[in-house]
């Protein structure tokens, strides 16, 4: 099997030279284990969280031992009779060829009919977590005028669509030409924040819905969340998703001076990890497995080949190369 390991734990924005990859003989199965040929790899923003080696809301990456990540895969030898040769299943042992691990750490795929790697995006983790932050954090109603950062990823790309059925205006903020014409053709208004400061981003922001916000739905931190205090309808939920611009901050910056903001609009910002809520996963499937499988909602992907290029894949994230989720074929 062949892996990738962490060398050190980075500050600022991590190098490729930090990423190792080895190879190991793996032991015979030992009873209720299975073998598994991963055929997609997920790469996520949240891993470099776990590059620092300081325990958030999860263990560190340990240094010098195989990364762990969402993958999909194929049972190739088993010893667990629930997961016979041919299986397809998704488990954490991503960031390497071959995996090896108990039964009870491995999921059969659901049966919707789409290609098996919606389910580390649409249909997985970045999904549910759309999903989540929009529902059951926003607590988005009908006609909502919805906010969303980081609007052409993995995550937003599916709260842009969700938010869409509402019946609102959905505004989506995004880094390049082509995901600002992708969020156009979803008709979501789309504002690029590249170039722009928060005041720039404000005015941008006002023109696309003058009536302001109900819900804004917070991937990037930074310049994003500052503008979008300043157009926060009375009464806005904010669902913190992720803070991506300062994942690779050496030092923290200053957070929004116009905090004050939540104050005179009334509005409610609540943080959420989208494992807390896993319980409402088949919920979430199906409601928006059907519409993924009929075409409804949309999704877009970027595919790295080959396991070596995985560290790429991952660095790739921070310098918004990808279009919906960015993946790995191994
Ligand atoms: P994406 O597919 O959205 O990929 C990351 C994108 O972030 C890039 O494509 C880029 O898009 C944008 N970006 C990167 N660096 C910056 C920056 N400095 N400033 C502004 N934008 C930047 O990733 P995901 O959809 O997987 O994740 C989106 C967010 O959701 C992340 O913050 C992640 O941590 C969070 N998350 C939180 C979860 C939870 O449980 N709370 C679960 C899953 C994800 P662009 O070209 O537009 O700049």
């Amino acid at each position: 099997s062949r892996y990738f390991t962490i060398n050190d734990h980075p500050r600022g924005t991590p190098e490729r030279a930090l990423f190792e990859l080895h190879e190991r003989e793996l032991p015979a199965l030992a009873d209720g284990e299975a073998r598994v040929r991963n055929t997609w790899l997920s790469v996520d923003p949240y891993m470099r969280g776990r590059m620092s080696g300081v325990t958030t809301y999860i263990e560190p990456f340990a240094l010098n031992a195989p990364l762990e990540g969402a993958a999909i895969g194929e049972v190739i030898e088993s010893r667990d009779a629930a997961f016979p040769v041919g299986t397809r299943v998704r488990h954490m042992a991503g960031w390497r060829d071959v995996a090896q691990l108990p039964g009870a750490e491995l999921e059969p795929l659901p049966d919707f009919k789409v290609p098996e790697q919606a389910y580390l995006g649409v249909l997985g983790m970045p999904g549910m977590t759309a999903w989540t932050g929009l529902n059951r954090i926003a607590e988005m109603q009908d006609g909502d005028n919805v906010l969303v950062s980081g609007a052409a990823g993995a995550v937003g790309s599916l709260a842009v669509q969700l938010a869409k059925a509402k019946g609102g205006t959905v505004v989506g903020i995004a880094g390049s030409r082509d995901k600002l014409d992708w969020l156009e053709s979803r008709g979501v208004k789309a504002v690029g924040y590249k170039g722009k400061d928060a005041a720039e981003l404000t005015e941008a922001l006002q023109e696309a819905c003058p009536e302001g916000f109900d819900v804004y739905y917070e991937n990037v931190g930074g310049i994003c969340l500052e503008a979008a205090l300043n157009t926060l309808r009375v009464g806005a939920r904010i669902a913190v998703c992720g803070m991506i611009a300062r994942y690779n901050e050496a030092t923290p910056s200053a957070g929004p001076g116009n905090l004050a903001m939540i104050l005179i609009r009334r509005a409610r910002m609540e943080g959420f990890i989208v494992f807390d809520h896993w319980s409402h996963y088949p919920e979430f499937l199906e409601e928006v497995g059907p519409q993924v499988e009929s075409g409804r909602l949309d999704y877009e992907e970027t595919v790295e080949e080959g396991l070596e290029r995985t560290p790429d894949a991952f660095l790739k994230l921070f310098e918004g190369a990808n279009r919906g989720k960015m993946l790995v074929r191994p």
